[in-house]
């Protein structure tokens, strides 16, 4: 008999490496440490949460009975404080410890404050967690001026749950347009556009300076002099991933917690995944992922590791965003690809995009076309070669191209 498994944090990596463990049959002790009051998602936070259309409640990861069900034994509101590699024990804020041959840190990150002058003040908000989403709403009133810095996921999404709130939006960010190397010039473009259509403000530029003044926030943009007056910013530009507890025992990190592809760390005993976790291969560390499927597969592939099964099968990469209404995901990067294809009018939705090197496809975007997303992801896991005639022909039916 083992000592057990103990995962250091209870979001989506984390509980889906405790449901992974119980449905390969995993029967030693399973303990699932979290910061939180219980394990939620976080894809809401800037959704239907912030909007004020769902509780927390609503956005647990799991039902609350679930983990009795499933012999997780949730060790809520307490952090693992250290780990003890070598002697199986794991310390927690409270003092006490637990006991596991294995550790799986799932420890995700924050938000990031660059260093701007003021960027920590209380009027400049960030949005990782339901405590930043609480205080956020509480100054989502009918007219107060909101900023958002960076219009990636996060910041596009909070501009559009504050426009629906009744704010004046403005939205600033240095690059041209937003996300186009994951969504290709084009959609990019007529997406970051579609803020204008909403009654949002949008402007090219960064901040250099936020002063809070009583009752506001006085900004400086880098390309002009003028100092522009908000009630409230809100900070969307990126993420740190929490390495803390990794590098307290000297574990492979270089912004995030280096592991093989098993999400096993320098250390045998500890894997770390998620958004904390940065795979390397061949001994070079490959771009963090910082999206919802790949920490929930993560948390699969440290189970099939443990149990010592085979991993679920790879697949492309996957992410959806929701702004103004629109349900926009893509698969893999468009900027790999050569040509692009297009089914449907691209800014009507539902249309889709494809992108080719040569007959097969590299990766895809759809608006409002989850259909064509899952087809095009069979088609690049498949390496499927495809007449691109057929693929932007609205009426050929994509799983007819997905069989061959
Ligand atoms: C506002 C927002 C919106 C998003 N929207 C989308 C989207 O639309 N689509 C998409 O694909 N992705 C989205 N994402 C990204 C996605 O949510 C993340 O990739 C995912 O949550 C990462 O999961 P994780 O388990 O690795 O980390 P996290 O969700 O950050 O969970 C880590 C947990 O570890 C806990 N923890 C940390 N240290 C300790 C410790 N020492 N002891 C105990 N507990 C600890 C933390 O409290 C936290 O609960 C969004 C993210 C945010 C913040």
């Amino acid at each position: 008999m083992t000592a057990g498994v103990v995962i250091v944090g209870g979001g989506v990596a984390g509980v889906s490496t405790a449901a992974a463990l119980r449905a390969g049959g995993y029967t030693a002790e399973v303990t699932l440490v979290d910061a939180g009051e219980f394990p939620y998602d976080r894809p809401p936070l800037s959704k239907d949460y912030l909007a004020g259309r769902a509780t927390l409640t609503e956005i647990a990861l799991q039902r609350p009975e679930w983990y009795d069900e499933h012999k997780v034994r949730l060790i809520n509101r307490r952090t693992v404080s250290a780990l003890r590699p070598g002697t199986g024990q794991v310390e927690l804020s409270d003092g006490t410890t637990v006991t596991a041959d294995r550790v799986v840190l799932a420890t995700g990150g924050h938000a990031l404050r660059p260093p701007i002058p003021g960027a920590d003040s209380d009027r400049v908000h960030v949005l990782r967690t339901a405590s930043d989403a609480d205080a956020l709403r509480a100054r989502l009133r009918p007219g107060a001026r909101v900023l958002v810095v960076g219009a990636g996921l996060i910041g596009a999404e909070v501009a559009s749950t504050a426009i629906s709130l009744g704010c004046e939006v403005h939205v600033v960010d240095p690059i041209a347009p937003p996300l186009a190397a994951a969504l290709g010039d084009d959609i990019a473009t007529w997406l970051h556009a579609q803020h204008a259509a909403a009654g949002i403000r949008t402007e090219q530029t960064g901040v250099t300076a936020l002063r809070t003044d009583p009752g506001r926030i006085r900004v400086d943009f880098a390309s002009n002099d003028d100092s522009h007056d908000f009630d409230l910013a809100v900070l969307g530009v990126g993420m740190v991933p929490d390495t803390t507890l990794a590098q307290a025992v000297r574990l492979d990190t270089d912004r995030g917690v280096l592991v093989d592809a098993a999400r096993v760390t320098s250390n045998p005993s500890v894997l770390a995944v998620g958004d904390s976790a940065r795979v390397r291969r061949d001994g070079r560390p490959l771009p963090r992922v910082e999206h919802w499927e790949a920490a929930q597969r993560d948390g699969q592939i440290a189970a099939a590791t443990i149990l010592g099964t085979a991993p679920p099968a790879s697949s492309a990469a996957w992410f959806w965003t929701d702004r103004h209404g629109l349900h926009v995901e893509a698969v893999a990067t468009m900027s790999d690809a050569e040509t692009v294809i297009v089914r449907g009018e691209l800014g009507t939705p539902p249309f889709s995009a494809f992108g080719l090197v040569g007959d097969r496809v590299v990766a895809a975007v759809a608006v409002g076309d989850s259909v064509a997303v899952r087809a095009a992801r069979r088609l690049i896991d498949r390496e499927i070669a495809v007449d691109p005639s057929r693929l932007g022909d609205s009426s050929v039916d994509l799983k007819k191209l997905v069989r061959g």
